[in-house]
C-alpha cells in the first residue's frame, strides 16, 4: 500500500483543474449542418443585408399609405389592383396613386408602395380592384432591407458557441462553411484484470466494462471526441504501452479508470510517476475519493492531461460529471455547464460520512427527493436517480423534510 499523496478538497481539486486547462487551438472548417453545437473560430461578417430587399410581412395589398387616409369599414377606399407579387418574384409595376398590388408574405415590395394592408382589412376583391377598410401608416407590415442584419455586421466571432439561433444567423447571411475549433480527442480506457468487453463470454471472476461506456457518453455529450480503447490488465508494462498508444493516437486528454486507489494492484500512481507529474491524487468526496489528475510528458514537448478515475462505476461517473466535465468543456471552449437545480424536501433522513463532501443521488417522487444512493460500486445508484444533492464535509446527517437542492442530470 502506498497512501494517497495528499487528499484535497473538491474546491482545491477544481482550482488545480482550472489552472491546467489548455483550450484547444486546432481549427477545422465544417459545413453549416455540422457546425451546430461547435465553437466558432473565425469572425463571420455579413456581406449582404438581411432581408436583402424590403418585403411584405403579411399577405395583403401593397399600397401608398397616403391613399388609405380615413379608410374604415363604413367608408372603404377603393384601389385598383395593378400587379400580383408572389415570393421569389420581382415586381413589374410601380404602384401609383389610386392603385395597389396584391402581395404575399416575404415578397419584395413594389416601387411606389410604402405599406401593406393585410387581407383581413380588405373586402370585395374583384377584377376592378379591392376595398381597403383601414387606414395604413407608412412602413406598416413592411420589413425594411437590412432590418435584421446589416451588410458588414458580424454574426459570429471566435469563441461563440454555435447554438441553433446563432447558426440561424450564420445561415441567413449565406455562409456555407465556417472555421470551428476542433473537438478535443479523449482516449478512454478501462483497466483491470477482471474487466472484459460486453459481448464476450463472462468467465469466473470477470465483469463487463461499464466505465468505458459511461465515460465515452459523457465525453461526447460535452464537446469531446471519445476514443474508446479495449480494457487493459493490471501490469505496469501493459498500462505504459496503453499510454503510449493514447499519445500516438493524438489524444488531447487521457482517461483511465480503475487502479487509481492505493492497493497493490492499483498502478495508476506508478504509471504517472514513470511518464509525468501527479497534480493531485485523492479528493475528499464521496463517492470518488480515489481520483487522480496528472500531467503526462509528451515526447514532442508539452504535456497531456491525464485523469485516473476510480473503477467503481458510480464513483467514476459521479466524478466524470463533477471534475471531468468542467475541464473538458473549458478545453473545448464550450460555455460552463449549468445543470438545472430543483429545491424539494428530502423524503427520508440520510447520513453522510464526516470529512468528505458527498454527492448523494436521489430520485424525484411526488415532489420529494428520495435517496437513491446504494454504493459506489453500484451503477444503479446513478441510473435509477434523477440527480444528486450535495452534503458538505462537516454535515453528517440530513433530516427528512429538509429542503435540498437537487442538481438534475
Ligand atoms: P479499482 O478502482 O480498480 O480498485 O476497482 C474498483 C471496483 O470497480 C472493482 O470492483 C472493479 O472490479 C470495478 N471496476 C473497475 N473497472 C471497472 C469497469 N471498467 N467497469 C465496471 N466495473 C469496474
Ligand atoms: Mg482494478
Amino acid at each position: 500500500m502506498r497512501p494517497f499523496t495528499s487528499i484535497i478538497s473538491i474546491d482545491e481539486a477544481r482550482s488545480r483543474l482550472d489552472a491546467a486547462v489548455v483550450p484547444i487551438a486546432r481549427v477545422e472548417r465544417v459545413g453549416l449542418a455540422a457546425a451546430a453545437g461547435r465553437v466558432a473560430a473565425e469572425t463571420i461578417v455579413s456581406t449582404i443585408d438581411v432581408p436583402p430587399f424590403a418585403r411584405s410581412a403579411m399577405d395583403g395589398f401593397a399600397v401608398r399609405a397616403a391613399d388609405t387616409r380615413d379608410a374604415s369599414d363604413d367608408r372603404p377606399v377603393h384601389l385598383r389592383v395593378v400587379d400580383e407579387i408572389y415570393t421569389g418574384q420581382v415586381p413589374r409595376v410601380r404602384v401609383e396613386a389610386g392603385t395597389c398590388a396584391r402581395i404575399a408574405t416575404g415578397a419584395p415590395m413594389p416601387e411606389g408602395a410604402d405599406a401593406v394592408v393585410m387581407v383581413e382589412e380588405t373586402s370585395h376583391l374583384s377584377d376592378e380592384g379591392v376595398d381597403i377598410l383601414a387606414e395604413a401608416t407608412a412602413g406598416q407590415n413592411v420589413g425594411r432591407q437590412g432590418a435584421d442584419i446589416r451588410i458588414g455586421e458580424p454574426v459570429a466571432k471566435p469563441g461563440d458557441w454555435l447554438s441553433a439561433s446563432r447558426l440561424g444567423a450564420v445561415a441567413a447571411v449565406g455562409c456555407a462553411t465556417l472555421a470551428v475549433f476542433e473537438r478535443p480527442r479523449v482516449a478512454v480506457l478501462s483497466t483491470g484484470n477482471e474487466v472484459i468487453e460486453p459481448g464476450q463470454p463472462l468467465r469466473a471472476g470477470q465483469i463487463f466494462d461499464v466505465n468505458r461506456f459511461t465515460l465515452s457518453a459523457v465525453v461526447e455529450a460535452h464537446g469531446g471526441i471519445a476514443v474508446p480503447l479495449a480494457p487493459v490488465g493490471d501490469t505496469p508494462d501493459a498500462l505504459l504501452r496503453a499510454l503510449d498508444a493514447c499519445e500516438e493516437g493524438g489524444a488531447d486528454i487521457v482517461i483511465f479508470s480503475g487502479g487509481s486507489s492505493v492497493g497493490d494492484h492499483d498502478l495508476t500512481a506508478d504509471v504517472v510517476a514513470a511518464r509525468g507529474r501527479m497534480v493531485f491524487h485523492g479528493i475528499a468526496v464521496k463517492p470518488g475519493k480515489p481520483t487522480a489528475f496528472a500531467a503526462l510528458d509528451r515526447r514532442g514537448g508539452g504535456t497531456t492531461p491525464f485523469f485516473g478515475m476510480p473503477g467503481n462505476p458510480t464513483s467514476c461517473l459521479s466524478n466524470a460529471y463533477i471534475v471531468l466535465v468542467p475541464f473538458l468543456r473549458a478545453t473545448a471552449r464550450l460555455p460552463l455547464w449549468a445543470p438545472r437545480i430543483l429545491r424539494v424536501p428530502l423524503a427520508r433522513r440520510i447520513t453522510s460520512v464526516a470529512d468528505r463532501h458527498q454527492f448523494y443521488t436521489v430520485r424525484l417522487e411526488q415532489g420529494t427527493a428520495v435517496p437513491a444512493f446504494k454504493g459506489s460500486g453500484e451503477i444503479t445508484s446513478l441510473s435509477q436517480a434523477d440527480g444528486y444533492i450535495e452534503i458538505a464535509s462537516a454535515v453528517t446527517a440530513v433530516d427528512a423534510g429538509t429542503l435540498v437542492d437537487v442538481t438534475l442530470f
